[in-house]
């Protein structure tokens, strides 16, 4: 079967073309500006080169038509004709309480993503105008939508409620739903598998640090605990979303600054984390070289990214009453060794030991800890896309 992923922005749109048999990525590649001044196309085919094409892209549905297009090239294309995408996939950020799990796209399910809007209104209206593109353009082909919400709705209550009157989860369902759930789910799975265990048996720590970042708590493969919440400003700092402060802070900036709690939420959300506390990037790898050359504040800002991660890890061991494994996974987990370093000087109570020499390792799914470790320490590269295409092929077979 071959599966088209779409990840799709305001104005953006992701995609890549993946034969679910062989779990190859044919094609993959991005739309970017669309709606705006130029905008572009990247297509990458697996055996050819990266293609950029300025091209006039007034919509969403004209974004999905040079998607279409690019794959069925007769010369740069990987199949002939329409007929050759089998199935959709669309990941989408917010299902609310709605989606536990992902399903087959129809009207009702359209209906119950909208009824989510106020809940991601930068995201869902996106994802929902990616969908209603496809559907124009591929009327026939089945598609699926994966939410990035779903694998955290096994949250018991005592996780995901707030200490705020409860008719406000009542009334307007104000709760920890988490989100980069396909990724927590994918290598909670993946590094049971790799240590030939099931997942039904342990208790795993997903540390996704990317330049979103989040952490979840997997027991008995299920999340029961994660740091994003109402929305993905929660949690560890980023690469310049905050992450945990004091609510109150809001309202004090407001004052300080003389503008509104919108504007500061943006601060908060675009001008913060990493990137606003070191003066250097949102990027981990100019932070690390900064760091390296004695910059003070980059310093500052790696030990307080991990010192936060390590709390996290700390409060998750104590919400699952142990822990077997901690994977690393995403950008930075992946690859910033550094990161993993200072997080680890905090771990030593639980009896993981880092091997600095296979810390030193980036990108691939490798053990860190040594073999008397109580607890598996590694890094599980993470692949949503393929995530949300095994989620396609099993609902659409
Ligand atoms: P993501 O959101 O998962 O794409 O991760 C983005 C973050 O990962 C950025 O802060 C990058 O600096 C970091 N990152 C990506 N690749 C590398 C790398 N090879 N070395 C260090 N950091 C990386």
């Amino acid at each position: 079967m071959n599966v088209l992923v779409i990840n799709c922005g305001s104005s953006s749109l992701k995609y890549q073309f993946i034969n679910s048999n062989t779990e190859e990525v044919l094609a993959k590649g991005l739309c970017e500006r669309i709606g705006i001044e130029g905008s572009q196309i990247t297509y990458q085919p697996a055996d050819g080169d990266k293609e950029v094409t300025v091209a006039p892209m007034p919509d969403h549905t004209k974004a999905v038509s040079l998607v279409i297009e690019k794959l069925t090239n007769p010369v740069t294309g990987v199949v002939k004709s329409l007929d050759d995408i089998d199935a959709v996939g669309h990941r989408i950020v917010h299902g609310g309480e709605k989606f536990a799990t992902s399903v087959i796209i129809d009207d009702e399910v359209m209906k119950a993503i909208e009824e989510c809007n106020d809940l991601a209104p930068l995201h869902n209206p996106a994802n929902l105008i990616g969908i209603n593109s496809c559907k124009a353009l591929m009327p026939k082909v089945p598609m699926v939508a994966v939410f990035d919400t779903a694998f955290h709705q096994t949250m018991p209550p005592k996780a995901y409620l707030y200490g705020i009157p409860y008719s406000y989860y009542e009334d307007f369902k104000v709760r920890r739903y988490g989100f980069h759930g396909t990724s927590h789910d994918f290598v909670s799975a993946e590094a049971a598998r790799v240590l030939g265990k099931d997942r039904k048996d342990l208790k795993i720590i997903v540390c996704h640090l990317g330049n979103g970042a989040s952490i979840s708590a997997v027991k008995n493969g299920k999340s029961v605990d994660t740091s994003m919440g109402l929305t993905p400003l929660e949690g560890l700092i980023m690469g310049t979303r905050s992450g945990d402060l004091d609510p109150a802070i809001v309202t004090f900036l407001a004052n300080k600054l003389e503008v509104s709690a919108e504007e500061v939420l943006t601060i908060l959300n675009k001008k913060s984390g990493v990137y606003g506390l070191s003066r250097v990037s949102s990027d981990f790898r100019d932070l690390e070289k900064a760091y390296r050359e004695g910059n003070e504040l980059a310093k500052i800002t790696l030990e307080t990214f991990s010192y936060h991660v390590a709390k996290y890890i700390g409060s998750y061991v104590a919400a699952m009453n142990g822990v077997d494994v901690i994977a690393y996974t995403a950008g930075v987990g992946e690859n910033t060794s550094i990161v993993r370093a200072m997080v680890g000087e905090y771990l030593g109570y639980l009896g993981t030991n880092v091997d600095p020499e296979r810390n030193k390792m980036r990108g691939e799914t490798v053990i860190l800890s040594d073999e008397g470790s109580k607890v598996v320490t590694m890094i599980v590269p993470t692949n949503e896309e393929l995530a949300i295409c095994r989620e396609t092929v099993r609902l659409v077979k």
